[in-house]
Parts: structure tokens; sequence; C-alpha cells
């Protein structure tokens, strides 16, 4: 028996600029395979986000 789980496009409001994005049953697969919690921004703002803040808890001396 395969037991497989059918994935459905999800709507998911951005938290930052509140607009509805798809959050496509391929990407629910890769966060799912690693164990990530369902995104709460737009694939926009998480590339402005990754863009614009710093990691600062990487210079830990
Ligand atoms: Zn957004």
């Amino acid at each position: 028996m395969i037991d497989k789980k059918e994935f459905q496009d999800q709507k998911i409001v951005c938290v930052d600029c509140h607009c509805a994005f798809v959050f496509t049953p391929g990407e629910q697969a890769y966060y799912q395979s690693r164990l990530l919690s369902h995104p709460r921004r737009c694939p926009a703002c998480r590339k402005k986000r990754r863009l614009s803040i710093v990691p600062d808890s990487e210079t830990r001396r």
C-alpha cells in the first residue's frame, strides 16, 4: 500500500505585505522534509528579508 499524502495548494497571507500567495505542493513537500513550519511571508518578502537582514548571530565572538 502506498501511503502517499496529497499536497494541495494552500493560500497564505503574507504577514509583511498582506498579499495572498500560494504555498505550492512542491514547497510543502520541501518544507515538510526539512521539518520547517509553514512560511508566513510571500517569496518576494522572504527574498527582501534575506537581503536586508544581517545575520548577527553568526558573529559570536
Ligand atoms: Zn509579502
